[in-house]
């Protein structure tokens, strides 16, 4: 089984039993990010979280994946396709950007946890606007470069032999 620094925990919340691949595709991602960058792991506790999602959330509009960083603690959600009453049966396409989507957030959980500003750049943008200022950002960047690269070498490795999609029997609401 591969191991978490001890500083690090890790929660995950998803309706299919894939707990054990987001943790090993969370584990190989930051050995890579870290050896591949050179950056140093923070030393303190941190807490980091990542629900899988219903697809139809509200408040994401636009987005498939959010990363916030909190005071020791990191969450993340990422939109579940298979999860929706109407999900598509499970094909390689809505995989593919499932993981992609995985992969370009846990890239966020290796910046927030080794405070690193991402990858500097001398592409011109309106620093005004909010929407070139997030596409832009170096952080973002970063992520998206190693976005692909993380898909291919660890998740579809780590998730080959399972299956994503879970049908609901309850759902209730408050
Ligand atoms: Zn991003």
């Amino acid at each position: 089984m591969k191991t978490l620094p001890s500083n690090i925990t890790l929660n995950v919340v998803t309706i299919a039993p894939i707990e054990e691949a987001i943790r090993n595709t969370f584990i190989d991602i930051l050995k890579d990010y870290t050896s591949r960058s050179g950056k140093k792991l923070t030393k303190k506790k941190v807490t980091v979280g990542i629900a899988f999602i219903e697809d139809s959330a509200e408040g994401m509009d636009g987005t498939l994946g959010t990363s916030f960083d909190g005071d020791n603690r990191i969450m993340v959600q990422v939109r579940d396709p298979y999860m929706d009453e109407d999900a598509p049966e499970e094909n390689d396409y809505t995989t593919l950007m499932l993981l992609s989507v995985l992969s370009h957030e846990l890239v966020h959980v290796c910046q927030y946890l080794t405070n690193s500003p991402g990858i500097p750049h001398k592409i011109k943008y309106n620093k005004k606007d909010p929407f070139e200022s997030y596409f832009f950002g170096e952080r973002e960047l970063e992520a998206r470069i190693l976005e692909p690269l993380y898909v291919q070498k660890y998740a579809y490795k780590n998730f080959k032999e399972l299956t994503l999609q879970r049908e609901i029997l309850d759902e209730d609401e408050r």
